[in-house]
């Protein structure tokens, strides 16, 4: 499945909610200063002395176990685990990725919808689009959605159309069958309870047939503009195990997009899948990596080095 998680909709996509998120700071495996042994401190500088009336000076108590509040909480921020080298190898796939001349890039699914549809329309191809390119290529993801749009592709139309019909119009992408269930049953959904649209959280999408925690998060990305989790697909998974990214190694893309979120600043995450889908159509790839090519050989622990 080679999908991006950046929302790149005509004048601001089709979504009526906006993505925000705060960064957080990390450190890499600091220790943590030594706590104050005294049992109080002021923020005047200087011993505490005796007040004069009037004037207020702020006393924080520590807790029990030596250190305030606020020290505890930057303590853990400090503490907090990151990958070595992270960042340094992030610049050096945006470098490798900046032509934008990745399969994903012509088309992803951002690229498979009509931009002139009604907005809940375009949502609609939004996540049908990202139903088609489980296990597919983009390239037949992207034939599938332009047979599926030349047929008309609306909740009303995709209803009056029978199952065989619908599986000649996506016929080859992945598990053609099954998807050909899913969109029927999905759709159905979406007309009865959504008013035609689609659904504007990941909970409510997770509930509707054949979607998962990855597809949520980019449906939300992309058809709503709302950056709620990183979108882990296969490529995602495997270069961020390569690159120790995850704190153990992972063995599922779920495990993976948890394992990240917990550390990667949030104003990122948005990036991350189409930065890493295109690095691993084009460079890292699953079979045969091309490190040689690659900026980060010499600050990859799974660089080949002959
Ligand atoms: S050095 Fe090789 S394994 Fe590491 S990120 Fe680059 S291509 Fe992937």
């Amino acid at each position: 499945m080679h999908v991006v998680g950046m929302a790149v909709f005509p004048m601001g996509g089709p979504g009526r909610q906006t993505g925000n998120g705060s960064s957080k700071a990390c450190g890499l495996t600091v220790p943590s200063p030594p706590l104050s042994a005294s049992r109080f401190h002021s923020t005047a500088a200087g011993p505490p002395k005796r007040s004069r009336k009037g004037k207020k000076i702020s006393v924080r108590y520590d807790s029990v176990d030596g250190g305030s509040q606020e020290e505890e909480e930057a303590d853990s921020k400090r503490l907090k685990w990151e990958p070595g080298n992270w960042r340094q190898q992030l610049e050096n796939i945006r470098e490798m990725r900046r032509h934008k001349d990745a399969p994903v890039d012509q088309m992803g699914a951002e690229k498979c919808f009509d931009s002139g549809a009604p907005p809940e329309v375009m949502r609609y191809q939004v996540l049908l689009s990202l139903m088609l390119s489980s296990q597919t290529k983009d390239q037949v993801t992207s034939a599938a959605m332009l047979r599926l749009r030349e047929h008309g592709l609306t909740v009303d139309n995709v209803l009056q159309t029978d199952d065989g019909t619908l599986g000649q119009l996506i016929y080859p992408v992945g598990f053609w069958k099954n998807k050909v269930k899913y969109i029927k049953q999905t759709t159905a959904i979406l007309k009865q309870q959504y008013g035609s649209d689609i659904p504007g959280t990941v909970e409510e999408l997770m509930k509707l047939p054949g979607i998962g925690p990855k597809m949520a998060h980019l449906v939300m990305a992309i058809a709503w503009n709302n950056v709620t989790g990183i979108g882990v697909d296969t490529h995602v998974h495997r270069i961020t195990n390569r690159l120790r990214w995850v704190k153990e190694e992972t063995k599922t893309p779920e495990e993976t997009r948890v394992a990240l979120e917990d550390w990667l600043p949030r104003d990122l995450w948005g990036e991350i899948n189409w930065l890493l889908v295109g690095f691993g159509q084009q460079i890292c790839l699953p079979v045969s990596p091309r490190c040689q090519e690659c900026l980060n050989r010499d600050i990859c622990p799974a660089a080949k080095r002959c």
